[in-house]
């Protein structure tokens, strides 16, 4: 499918194109074009200086183009004289090895090249809070266990009704909308499609419930951890893989346990086995690890694993099988990289299928009360530090997702790492002052 977005722009009242990508980082940066100059723009791309954003570029590299993806160009439903286009990085006419939607892109590529279509859907949690972020916007959403609480959930009726007018708008199929787990957190659902058209939906998600938040005077934050004691934003992701052309679920097998088929218990084994390094980009923040390996919360639960383990339908595992022919990966968190967290998913387990690996034992314990009985199972790492040094080991991992990719990302986490480890806490003043 081609899409002229000039004729686009003609035909649906456009004034300005939002040209936008996604950075390491997860940060989406744009360029607002007028219609009147998106001709020239959308086979140039816009123009940025690329170190001005977490690309592990320098001042002295040529300029970066943002070549839109006209095929994924979206009309805002809340500013309508507005569209949004997810673009590809390109340097001097070669594209930008280490730019998150060009690394997924490339894996897709090899995934089909082996016959293989990856399908996926995503539950990306997140809380309303006040605009300065210091709390929930709802003082009287204060129950102990809130998940699901009508009464709470129709207090933002305006807020959740607006985002799913939106997408239903866009034939997303959205499906449910609820009040999730933590005081102010929310969960909207839509259909699962190609993990490509899943990584641009769940950008866009983001971007218009915070820009929809912000009309209403709050504040939508995907932070994986925002509060103490409180369940954290996950940002789970289904999966399955289908053959070339979508009409058969290739991991779907009633005469196998789970209805997993034989190939889908190949890429869960390869999830599986690269799980420790793959939290490196499904949990990417200093925060996420306050998510994962958490106490338990006000509520009972946190939801977030704690152990490399898998199990049918039981939410207290890193990986579980909900329904015939699909699995849920529960590890990533709202702090999850749209595009990585495909890629990386594609990665560890079109490598899962290549080795025929083999996902281990099916564990069908509540790991909340019981995991300590588990002892041959991997933790997961305890901190970003640990992601980032699993990740460094895991040569295949690390090829996989490309080598200049790979050492870009390590560059500015690290970094990030050493920030976070400058910072001076009243913590460690309260406990280290009488030393
Ligand atoms: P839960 O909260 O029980 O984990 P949700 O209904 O919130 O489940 O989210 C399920 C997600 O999984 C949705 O995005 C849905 O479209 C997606 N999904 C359903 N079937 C498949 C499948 N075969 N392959 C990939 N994703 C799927
Ligand atoms: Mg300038
Ligand atoms: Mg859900
Ligand atoms: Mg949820
Ligand atoms: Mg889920």
């Amino acid at each position: 499918m081609t899409v002229d977005l000039s004729a686009y722009a003609a035909e649906h009242g456009i004034r300005y194109f939002m040209i936008s990508y996604t950075d390491l980082f997860g940060g989406q940066r744009a360029k607002l074009v007028p219609a009147q100059a998106i001709g020239d723009m959308q086979k140039d791309g816009a123009g940025f200086a690329g170190f001005a954003t977490w690309l592990d570029l320098t001042p002295a590299h040529p300029d970066l183009f943002a070549v839109p993806d006209a095929t994924s160009v979206i009309r805002l439903p809340w500013k309508r004289d507005v569209a949004w286009v997810a673009a590809d990085c390109v340097m001097e006419d070669k594209p930008v090895e280490q730019a998150p939607r060009v690394v997924l892109k490339r894996l897709v590529a090899e995934a089909a090249a082996e016959g293989l279509r990856v399908k996926t859907g995503v539950e990306p949690e997140f809380f309303l809070v006040t605009p300065d972020g210091a709390r929930i916007s709802d003082d009287y959403d204060a129950a102990e266990k809130p998940c699901y609480d009508q009464q709470a959930l129709m207090r933002r009726y305006d807020v959740i009704a607006e985002i799913c007018d939106a997408m239903l708008e866009l034939g997303w199929k959205p499906y449910q909308n609820d009040h999730e787990d933590a005081n102010g957190q929310f969960e909207m659902n839509w259909e699962y499609d190609d993990a490509l058209a899943t990584a641009d939906k769940h950008s866009f998600f983001k971007f218009m419930a915070k820009s929809i938040a912000e009309k209403h005077g709050l504040r939508a934050t995907f932070m994986p951890k925002p509060f103490k004691g409180l369940t954290g934003n996950g940002c789970h992701c289904h999966i399955s893989v289908w053959n070339t052309d979508g009409t058969h679920n290739a991991f779907a097998d009633k005469s196998m346990p789970f209805a997993l088929s034989e190939q889908g218990r190949h890429f869960l084994g390869g999830i599986m086995s690269h799980a420790s390094a793959l939290a490196a980009i499904t949990n990417p923040t200093v925060n996420s690890y306050k998510r994962i390996n958490a106490p338990r919360t006000i509520s009972g639960a946190t939801w977030a694993p704690n152990s490399v383990t898998w199990t049918g339908n039981n939410r207290t595992h890193m990986v579980r099988v909900p329904g015939p022919g699909r699995f849920e990966l529960r590890l990533p968190d709202g702090a999850v990289n749209p595009y990585l967290l495909q890629a990386i998913v594609i990665a560890a387990g079109l490598d899962g299928i290549r080795r025929r690996a083999d996902p281990g034992p099916h564990r069908d314990i509540d790991m909340y009360r019981e995991g300590h009985t588990i002892t041959d199972a991997p933790r997961l790492p305890l901190n970003l530090l640990d992601a980032l040094r699993e990740y460094e080991k895991d040569e295949d991992l690390r090829a996989a997702m490309g080598s200049d990719f790979s050492s870009a990302f390590l560059t500015l986490k690290k970094r990030e790492w050493d920030t976070h480890c400058s910072q001076f806490t009243a913590w460690e003043h309260e406990t280290t002052l009488d030393v």
